[in-house]
């Protein structure tokens, strides 16, 4: 018997489904091995039509449930729960499950901030409600997807490299166990590190970074840590894993610092609160952060982000 998976988005981007098809080839291996019964993004499955009045929404059973999203709705919470009874097994697939992701950045916003933005604007028509009909109706907080249901595997990434997915799926199917390491981008990273230097402040990313010998962006030894030059890299404070079985950091081998989008290296971690200790150590000043939201840009469920006044906002 094949093992049955089911798939559902809720507060999310797709982009994880696109993943599971990157896969390429292996997607082909998969199949022959398991058998796909509900994934509205990549199979024609209908029930949204009937959510809006459904009372409980019944969803095929599966023994493999991946979940991709936040939850932020009334219609993402109803379905989480669907898929909670509907799968033996879930897993929180991608960073907003996993930890709120990109959508939970609404969390610095009160829903009434959310709305006026989006309905009000000098750019819209003039409007004396917000729409309440054949919307389903928000939550206050965007929650990671254990705040709501019981989570049985967790993986993390925006989105989860294709090779986690189907090493996954593939040690899922055949009994065994899959453990992603707990280590740090940084503890993958080859940048050359010379301790503590005479950068104070951060710089704008918009500066270009010193390259040591060459740009050569597939010997990343060959360039000095980002932190170290100045420029904000969450690779300390990151769970490593972005590279997949080829293990490199994607952003890092493109000339980039690691923006945090495996979330912190332990579930319940707090990259805020990491990066700026990574910071001080390093003897940059975090007073020259221009703001400090975003430090939570991929992990502000778990109550981390709460609404803030514009007025500290640079300091929240
Ligand atoms: S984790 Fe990233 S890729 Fe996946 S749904 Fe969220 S934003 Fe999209
Ligand atoms: S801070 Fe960034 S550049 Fe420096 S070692 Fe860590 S991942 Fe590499
Ligand atoms: S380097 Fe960081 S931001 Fe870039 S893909 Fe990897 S974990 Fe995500």
């Amino acid at each position: 018997m094949p093992v049955k998976i089911a798939g559902e988005s809720l507060n999310a981007c797709s982009g994880c489904e696109i993943s599971l098809l990157d896969m390429g080839e292996n997607f082909l291996k998969l199949l022959e091995v398991v058998q796909i019964v509900h994934l509205p993004l990549l199979m024609d499955s209908k029930h949204i039509e009937n959510l809006q009045n459904a009372q409980v929404l019944e969803l095929p059973k599966a023994d493999i449930g991946l979940v991709s999203g936040s939850i932020k709705t009334r219609e993402n919470l109803q379905l989480a729960l669907a898929m909670r009874e509907s799968c033996d097994f879930i897993i929180g697939m991608g960073t907003c499950a996993t930890h709120g992701g990109i959508p939970a950045l609404a969390n610095s916003y009160t829903n009434e901030q959310i709305m006026t933005c989006c309905f009000k604007t000098d750019n819209t028509d003039e409007t004396d409600r917000f729409p309440t009909e054949l919307v389903p109706g928000l939550l206050e907080s965007c929650h990671a997807l254990d705040e709501k249901i019981k989570v049985d595997f967790y993986l993390p990434g925006c989105p989860p490299h294709p090779d986690h997915l189907f090493n996954l799926i593939c040690a899922l199917e055949k009994g065994e166990d899959y453990v992603l390491p707990e280590k740090s981008v940084c503890d993958n990273c080859s940048a050359q590190r010379e301790g503590i230097g005479e950068v104070t402040n951060l710089k704008r990313p918009l500066k270009l970074p010193d390259w040591k010998d060459s740009q050569d962006l597939e010997n990343p030894d060959q360039f000095k840590c980002f932190i170290e030059q100045g420029f904000l890299c969450m690779g300390p404070v990151t769970r490593d894993g972005c590279g997949g079985d080829k293990d490199l950091a994607r952003c890092i081998t493109a000339g980039m610092p690691c923006r945090g989008c495996y979330g912190p290296i332990q579930h319940q971690g707090n990259q805020k609160l990491g990066i700026l200790n990574a910071l001080s150590s390093n003897g940059i000043d975090i007073g020259s952060l221009p703001e400090m939201v975003s430090l939570l840009r991929f992990s502000g469920g778990h109550g981390r982000l709460r609404p803030i006044s514009l007025k500290s906002r640079k300091h929240k």
